[in-house]
């Protein structure tokens, strides 16, 4: 998508949000084209490829897709290459960006034969338009109503056959009736350090970057599993690089960047930082109830839910108990506290907010 900051980014300003931000323009350059090209995610794309090829051995236009998954793991890249590698036009919108189902009609008809339409972020579409989807992708026809009042009348158009990528990092959020027409679901997870290493390296070489191979692995172990924002750490590293005039960066280098970005060894930064210290220190290590932490910590619970929480559970930092959140052993070692006694998370203590705790 166009990298302009999210409409839900919860926390715009993080250099460590998954979210896109303007300053990722230059992500463009760096991104995958191809099958191929595209690092991690194994068991996705080879699944991917084995249907695009079904596809263009049939001729027909490809099962519906839906893409879930954490923000900047790579979405709509792996849509523009499931585009490429099926040889069709790619089409690009997002659920908030169609106000009416005129606008999706409009869409929709201007579809040639199998061609990708994307929608970003589809657990946002308004539900009246959800209902003008559902034909389109069930049937390929169009059913609108044209008119208002006595005078209004239904008309069908048939459309050409296409397919269409939804993307969303919420799909506890979508209809059950839209996520039944998703042929084809793909669960995005963070990627292994290993994995972001190697998109390190070629965004380096991509950059024009002299990085050491244990610079790149610094870099990859700081940047939560999200390829995006290894990207902008990258970028980053390269700005300090080159402001002190260095031709060849290294692991020292690549650290003293990221410790003046206040990202710690395992991507960390400051606001993780506060909410991991704001339980140890207030609530003796949980259980306590994410209403009272976005309360205590000034945050929306939005935020604490998608942008926080969802890479220290990763990490096993913290969990989420029905009784509230529990900062692990784990998450002490991080702080550099030894744990308290082992203590039990059905204990019904805490318990401000209980039975609250259910998301996914
Ligand atoms: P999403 O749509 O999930 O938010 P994007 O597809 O926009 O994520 O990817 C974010 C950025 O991360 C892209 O600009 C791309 O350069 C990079 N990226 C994502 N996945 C990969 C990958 N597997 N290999 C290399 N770069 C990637």
């Amino acid at each position: 998508m166009t990298p302009t900051t999210a409409p839900d980014d919860p926390a715009p300003d993080r250099l460590v949000s998954g979210h896109a931000r303007p300053e990722d323009a230059g992500d463009v350059s760096l991104r995958p084209r191809t099958f191929d090209d595209f690092i991690g995610q194994r068991l996705a794309c080879e699944n991917l490829r084995v249907f695009v090829q079904a596809a263009r051995g049939r001729g027909d236009a490809m099962d519906h897709v839906l893409l879930h998954g954490p923000p900047g793991l790579g979405k709509t890249t792996l849509a523009q290459i499931i585009a490429r590698e099926l040889g069709v036009g790619f089409r690009a919108t997002a659920g908030p960006m169609i106000a009416k189902a005129g606008d999706l009609a409009a869409i929709l008809t201007n579809l040639d034969q199998g061609d990708v339409l994307f929608i970003d972020e589809i657990h946002r579409l308004n539900p009246a338009i959800e209902e003008v989807l559902y034909p389109a992708m069930e049937d390929f026809q169009l059913d609108l109503i044209i008119g208002e009042g006595p005078a209004a009348r239904s008309v069908r158009i048939d459309l050409k056959p296409f397919t269409l990528v939804g993307a969303t990092t919420r799909s506890g959020l979508l209809t059950t009736p839209l996520r039944d027409r998703f042929g084809i679901p793909v669960r995005l997870n963070f990627y292994d350090p290993e994995d972001l290493e190697v998109i390190v390296r070629r965004g380096a070489e991509k950059l024009g970057l002299s990085l050491t191979p244990d610079g790149a692995r610094e870099i990859a172990t700081r940047a939560r599993g999200t390829p995006r924002v290894a990207g902008r750490l990258l970028r980053r590293v390269r700005d300090f690089a080159a402001v002190a005039g260095r031709a060849r960066v290294d692991r020292v280098a690549t650290d003293a960047a990221l410790q003046r970005l206040e990202v710690d060894a395992l991507g960390l930064d400051a606001m993780d930082r506060r909410y991991l210290d704001c339980i140890v220190r207030h609530h003796g290590g949980g259980p306590v109830g994410v209403e009272t932490l976005a309360a205590a910590l000034s945050e929306a619970r939005d935020t604490l839910e998608e942008v926080i929480e969802p890479f220290l559970i990763q990490q096993g930092l913290i969990q989420r108990t029905p009784r509230g959140r529990l900062v692990s052993d784990g998450g002490y070692r991080h702080l550099g506290q030894s744990p308290p006694p082992r203590r039990d998370a059905r204990q019904p203590d805490l318990l401000d907010d209980a039975g609250e705790d259910t998301a996914p």
